[in-house]
């Protein structure tokens, strides 16, 4: 039989990181094995229903290169994909359930609920299909009747009273509950609509889902699963749950401690292979010394069986760092056109794409993701507005500004504006004058950039040109110095 497995997100609005790395290990997992990947849309909660929440999924989806072979955007053998659109056929499996006498009728208003669970030892609230309104307490005859007048009712599942419940997890192994700490779960809620168990299991079985992966959060549900499949006759398909995405203080990760949407890893401009490396390193790693891998090689060597129980953590430290050592390797012109972007993105515009190239190579080394690089150097586009006082009061003396213009002088007059040419200049002219070059770079810099750091500063002044160079230096000279004496 061949492999089909699925990622059935709910459409919340955005896709979580841990939807990413369940995305993604049940994409490596169908390449891996030539089989088929199904994208389901679990929106029967419809009090979690967001607009345009679907479409968005299936951008980021697509952003992160997940190709998918049957779903609500192309289609495919068990359409539809979307579960609002199936409600008759979950209706239909609890009403069959009823029927084999593993699913019953119940009437309880949610007032009633409330007060048993109210009253339930540590508010841990169990139905109680002995005390409560129901087929069993109230008589068939009389539930048919409150169905046919229109009372509202849910279908419940009949749990087994003592009954071992076994199951085998590719990741976690054995795993054995007994059914007395199973709720009866309700199926089919008072609007017609499924919970999330029946219409997963339903799914699953109908679009013939092979492997089930999913995040750990979901491995409670699982006796009742199994239950249901047993009900129904079906066989379960094999299982692996994912470990948990912690915050690096172990805590389960969180919006509070940082991101957790892919979208805004995406607008803060870290690259999508890079991302996409990072996440499926989070659980599992087919080696202990690497951990730079394309998704070709990723989907060659992905293993269920290897990936690891404990917790994963969340380490955007790590992401930076994976992403840099994109950032450094990547084809500069492929930097320089995605880099082009991001330039605009921020309102400058008119840039060659050759300036951005220097750009990127000059400063590519200095950050952690592209877009870093114009907050890292705003001066590649734009002649700065303001000038570290501090960094002028450390190394300004009486002499600095005769030898600015002396150094303007010598760049005025060469054609030859290369960092070589440029550095040759300034240290024969240190050398005439018994100076180190630290007498005038610190200067030199501040004058050009208005900040104490950035790449060298010969290099730098190469890239910004001539003409632009020529232009700060009179400026800083003639305008800004007066000023910062003034205020130093
Ligand atoms: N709809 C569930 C979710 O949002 C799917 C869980 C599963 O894969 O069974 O994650």
């Amino acid at each position: 039989m061949s492999v089909r497995v699925r990622f059935a997100p709910s459409p919340t609005g955005y896709l979580h990181v841990g939807g990413l790395r369940t995305a993604l290990y049940n994409y490596f997992f169908a390449r891996k094995h030539n089989g088929s990947l199904v994208l389901r849309i679990e929106d029967t909660d419809r009090t979690r229903y967001v607009e345009g929440a679907v479409e968005n999924l299936i951008r980021t989806l697509t952003w992160a290169g997940i190709e998918f072979d049957e779903g609500p955007h192309i289609g495919g053998p068990h359409a539809p994909y979307f579960q609002s659109q199936r409600l008759d056929i979950y209706k239909k499996h609890a009403e069959l359930l009823v029927e084999k006498g593993w699913a019953y009728y119940a009437f309880d208003s949610p007032e009633e609920l409330e007060e048993a669970r109210q009253k339930s030892p540590h508010h841990e609230f169990k139905y109680d299909r002995n005390k409560m309104k129901n087929q069993f307490t109230i008589g068939w005859g009389k539930s048919l009747e409150l169905i046919s007048q229109g009372v509202p009712y849910v279908i419940r599942l009949k749990v087994p009273d003592n009954e071992e419940i076994r199951f085998y997890d590719i990741i976690r192994g054995e795993i054995i509950v007994n059914s007395k700490d199973v709720d009866d779960q309700v199926l089919l809620k008072s609007d017609g609509y499924p919970t999330y168990h029946l219409a997963n299991v339903v799914d699953d079985h109908l679009m013939e889902i092979t492997h089930i992966i999913r995040g750990e959060e979901w491995l409670p549900s699982v006796p009742k699963h199994i239950l249901l499949y047993k009900a129904f006759g079906w066989e379960v398909p094999k299982l692996a749950h994912l470990p948990l995405l912690l915050n690096k203080d172990k805590t389960k990760l969180s919006k509070r401690q940082g991101d957790v949407a892919v979208e805004d890893y995406i607008a803060k401009g870290y690259f999508r292979d890079a991302f996409v490396n990072f996440i499926a390193l989070l659980g599992w790693n087919p080696s202990a010394d690497r951990e730079i891998y394309s998704i070709d090689e990723l989907i060659q060597k992905f293993e269920l069986e290897k990936v690891n129980k404990s917790g994963a953590i969340f380490d955007v430290v790590k992401l930076e760092a994976i992403n840099s050592k994109y950032l450094y390797s990547k084809p500069i012109e492929e930097l320089a056109k995605e880099f082009k972007i991001w330039v605009e993105k921020r309102g400058y515009s008119g840039y060659s794409e050759d300036y951005l190239r220097q750009v990127v190579g000059l400063l590519r080394e200095r950050v952690k993701k592209l877009p870093d690089i114009i907050d890292f150097a705003p001066y590649m586009f734009e002649r700065p507005k303001q000038f570290d006082l501090e960094y002028f009061n450390k190394h300004w003396n009486p002499s600095t500004k005769e030898h600015l213009k002396n150094i303007l002088n010598l760049f005025l007059s060469t054609d030859d504006f290369t960092h070589t040419k440029l550095h040759d200049l300034v240290v024969e002219y240190l050398n005439s004058k018994s100076l180190k070059l630290k007498d005038v770079v610190h200067p030199l810099r501040l004058a050009i950039t208005g900040l104490s750091y950035g790449a060298g500063i010969f290099e730098t002044l190469e890239v910004l040109g001539k003409k632009e160079v020529v232009e700060r230096l009179e400026y800083f000279i003639d305008k800004v110095l007066p000023e910062l004496s003034k205020e130093s």
